[in-house]
């Protein structure tokens, strides 16, 4: 086993994955292991027990349907806001407002909606393993990479990545896309080991980044077709000790209410400090990353 981000294959045994009781998820990949990389720190799943048609399938159906509470439709304005955070990180390094936005990976559109705002006139598009997700809108087109006849001038990849089995590959297809120049935003969670330590499930995450690892995934993997500009975080200010083992509890209660009942809850537990912004520290619950193609 090597790592997905460094190669290294020096991994210290993290002990079991922690599954949702009753997910799908489970079905579609049973038996994971956690392993964190001694050279990086980046976490990650025993990757080679994976199957890429069952992932993709579990993607394409399973998924929005499991009560994962980041895939609802709930908070939608919320998440609107994160989006325009993103859009205004890849904005700092255009010369010009984009031709086009692509995310891949679209979910419930948010990120789209946002990067409307932001720049009037750009046209949306996205592909989704689910596309139930995004049939239903008027302002974005559905379409996959591979269709599409020019190159994108910004791609977003939002909680996305860490979800794929080869993550390294996928930014390499990916950068095939995207005009020279041209800018890929990646938000991911930020997941030092004692942050996938104490959360009370994994699913469906299988590789668990920090800021640092992130950053040496791309230098050491992906120098040739992307330049890094900046790395920082946003989201939730991370709690630590018992006030985070409280709140780790009551999400995890949270998302167990909502698959029993197919019942929109939206934020029973209270986000006292949530940042939109990009911030160049360790501190967010999110990390974000912000590239140029070379
Ligand atoms: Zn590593």
């Amino acid at each position: 086993m090597k790592c997905v981000a460094c190669q290294s294959e020096d991994f210290i045994d993290r002990g079991r994955y922690k599954y949702i009781r009753g997910d799908a998820w489970q079905k579609y990949a049973p038996g994971l292991r956690l392993f964190e990389c001694r050279n990086c720190h980046t976490t990650q799943v025993n990757h080679d027990r994976l199957n890429l048609p069952m992932v993709i399938e579990y993607y394409g159906g399973s998924y929005r349907g499991d009560g994962h509470s980041a895939t609802s439709a709930a908070g939608f304005e919320k998440k609107v806001r994160r989006g325009v955070g993103l859009a205004r990180l890849a904005d700092k390094y255009l010369d010009q407002a984009p031709r086009d936005f692509y995310e891949f990976g679209a979910g419930h559109l948010a990120n789209l909606e946002a990067a409307r705002r932001v720049w009037p006139g750009v046209t949306l598009l996205c592909d989704d393993a689910d596309k139930n997700a995004i049939s239903n809108s008027e302002t974005v087109d559905y379409a996959p990479l591979d269709e599409l006849d020019r190159q994108v001038d910004v791609l977003l990849m939002c909680h996305v990545l860490e979800h794929l089995i080869d993550p390294v590959a996928e930014l390499r297809r990916l950068a095939n896309h995207i005009a020279p120049g041209g800018i890929l935003l990646i938000e991911v969670p930020n997941k030092p080991w004692p942050s996938v330590n104490g959360q009370k499930s994994h699913d469906p995450h299988i590789t668990f980044f920090t800021r640092d690892s992130i950053a040496l995934m791309f230098r050491k993997n992906l120098a040739d077709v992307f330049e890094v500009k900046e790395t920082g975080t946003s989201g939730e200010i991370a709690d630590t000790g018992l006030k985070y083992l409280v709140k780790e509890y009551l999400r995890f209660i949270k998302r167990r209410f909502t698959r029993l009942t197919r019942i929109d809850v939206t934020n029973p537990v209270s986000a006292p400090d949530w940042v939109f912004e990009t911030r160049p520290d360790d501190r967010g619950s999110t990390l974000r990353l912000v590239a140029t193609k070379l």
